[in-house]
């Protein structure tokens, strides 16, 4: 048994077994010697991955050939590589010749071929480099025993344990069987552990090695409460955790016997607290744990598939969540793409900095045409019900009213289509770039409400990617830098007769609702599965006892200082 520690980004807990899916990684290979006795034995083995890898490739080939032919050219040419006699030719002599084991012999042709197709003048064999390089993963993987599946193929229960899963993987896979995620790579607010928490899949990131130390087909402990992730783990350690899943159910039903009270302070203090979502059939599941709307709908999720979304598609999935809403208000955030959400068509220009570069409502306004069809498919949707339109990044007025003006154009070309919108529809800014922060006075006279991305004003007033777990440990939403500047964004809201309200991880933290309350936040949006937990602390909570709490907090220096406080202090508020 072996236990490790990573950072908890998604709650519950998980029994099964490890599924090592490390597909666009080159498996590390051992490189030894073998006697000359062995070369058959080697050889044997070599062919018999050629012959799985090549039926794979034919139950990929069925798979696809009715979704694209392109898909299947690639196919054919992996095909055609897999039976390359002089790739084999190749092999084969280094195993005569130099007694190498059969993985590295593999590995040096491969890497040969590759050399020599991508060095080659001719187009096409240079394209052919990367497929030689795929045929050479796919045999090693099999040599190795690393299964090679895709995540959106599972038919039975795994943990899911990987290096770093994109969010379009992450969106892929069948969440049905993926009982928890676990990652070398990652922090709390990376786009993929919002998802796992969407999904209600227990998932720990961070953990640096975990690929390396779990084996395919391990048994596996998730804690997604604590961030304990044990592999082999004893039958007493297992009984245990049995015990700890039932304790977990009974005060998830105490929980969610909240349902229907209010969100409300002893002391009268009343809060919004909304659902965060990504996909238009969540608004149930927000539903069921009592959001009083949606605070933020990440509508860059109905793109990140197809990479496109036509406006009546988009049309449908926002009058989807309004009906199902019944009144309560959608906070629609227009699509944040750019950092680690690509738009496959629009990856004109490699940048060298994603996440300071062409993302959220930069990418927008320099896509006006897409823009305006999101726009307008928002407005189209407005009839059936309370929609609130939310700007991502703003980083000054400028580009707010640049944001503003298209929507007065969208506006204009849905009068003259003649197609009805509701007549008022609040407009609000994010404020997840300190700059927002500091001028948040400034872009109060044009928003109608705030709405602080803690993921990311964290991640940029502290200077951390969110998706780096080297230096996941500075990613503190209680550095007093930050409190500060949260602060500020509630102050100068209130100051201009605004609401501001928290979408980032924060605002679902349980260790952060009595500060948020001192702090004077009016509306919480977070992951749905959340709000049941913040829901019982607010109803416990004193807003004096809050504010006095918040006052203490604000003079603290460090973050060790903030932390603590909160843990003397928090209980009595
Ligand atoms: C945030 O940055 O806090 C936020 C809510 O937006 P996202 O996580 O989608 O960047
Ligand atoms: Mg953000």
């Amino acid at each position: 048994m072996k236990k490790f520690t990573g950072v908890p980004v998604s709650k519950g807990i998980a029994i099964g077994k490890a599924f090592l899916f490390l597909d666009a990684d080159f498996p590390e290979i051992s490189r030894f010697h073998i006697e000359s006795g062995q070369i058959d034995e080697e050889w044997a083995r070599f062919l018999a991955a050629v012959d799985e890898a090549k039926e794979d490739v034919k139950s990929l080939r069925g798979l696809q050939k009715s979704v694209v032919d392109e898909g299947d050219d690639i196919l054919n040419a992996h095909l055609l590589m897999l039976e390359d006699v002089e790739f084999h030719e190749r092999i084969k002599k280094r195993l005569e010749r130099n007694l190498q084991n059969i993985e590295s012999a593999v590995w040096d042709v491969g890497h040969e071929f590759y050399q020599k197709l991508t060095t080659s003048p001719a187009p096409y064999l240079r394209e052919r480099a990367m497929d030689i390089t795929d045929i050479t993963r796919q045999i090693l993987n099999i040599l190795l025993d690393i299964k090679k599946r895709s995540l959106a193929g599972l038919t039975e229960d795994v943990i899911v344990v990987t290096r770093e899963l994109p969010p379009s993987e992450a969106v892929a896979m069948n969440k049905r069987h993926v009982k928890a995620l676990v990652m070398d790579a990652g922090s709390q607010t990376s786009h993929t552990a919002i998802l796992a928490k969407a999904f209600e899949i227990p998932a720990v990131f961070g953990l640096s090695t975990i690929t390396k130390e779990a084996a395919q087909g391990d048994t596996l402990i998730v804690d997604g409460d604590t961030g304990a992730v044990i592999i082999k783990p004893t039958a007493k350690k297992i009984e245990k955790y049995h015990g700890i899943i039932a304790k977990a159910s009974e005060k998830k039903d105490e929980q969610n016997a909240l349902r229907d009270l209010p969100a409300e302070t002893m002391d009268g203090r009343r809060v919004i607290l909304n659902a965060n979502i990504e996909f238009p059939e969540e608004v149930e599941q927000a539903l069921r744990y009592g959001a009083e709307g949606i605070g933020l709908y990440r509508s860059e999720f109905l793109f990140l598939n197809a990479g496109h979304a036509e406006e009546e598609e988009q049309f449908r999935a926002y009058a989807y969540v309004l009906k199902a809403m019944e009144g309560k208000p959608v906070t629609v955030r227009t699509v944040d793409v750019g950092g680690d959400k690509i738009l496959p068509n629009f990856r004109t220009v490699e940048e060298k900095n994603p996440l300071l570069g062409l993302r959220a409502i930069r990418f927008s306004l320099a896509h006006p045409e897409l823009f305006k069809v999101q726009l307008r498919a928002i407005l189209r949707a407005s009839v059936f019900g309370v929609v609130k339109i939310m700007f991502p990044m703003i980083s000054g007025l400028a580009e707010l009213e640049a944001a503003l003006s298209m929507l007065e154009d969208a506006k204009k070309e849905c009068r003259k289509k003649g197609q009805a919108f509701s007549s008022h529809i609040e407009v609000g800014s994010m404020i997840e770039i300190p700059a927002a922060a500091v001028i948040a006075d400034i872009l109060a006279e044009k928003s109608e409400f705030f709405s602080l991305g803690t993921n990311d004003l964290v991640q940029y007033s502290l200077a951390i990617d969110r998706n780096n777990e080297q230096v996941g440990y500075l990613s503190q939403p209680f550095h007093p830098a930050v409190i500060r500047l949260i602060k500020r964004t509630i102050d100068e809201a209130h100051s201009a007769g605004i609401k501001a309200a928290m979408c980032g991880e924060l605002a679902g933290d349980p260790k952060s609702t009595t500060v948020l309350l001192g702090l004077g936040l009016d509306e919480f949006s977070m992951s749905a599965s959340q709000i049941p937990l913040v829901k019982q602390i607010v109803r416990k909570a004193n807003v004096e006892k809050c504010r006095a709490l918040a006052k203490k907090i604000l003079v603290c220096k460090t973050v060790k200082d903030v932390e603590m406080m909160m843990k003397e202090e928090g209980g009595q508020s």
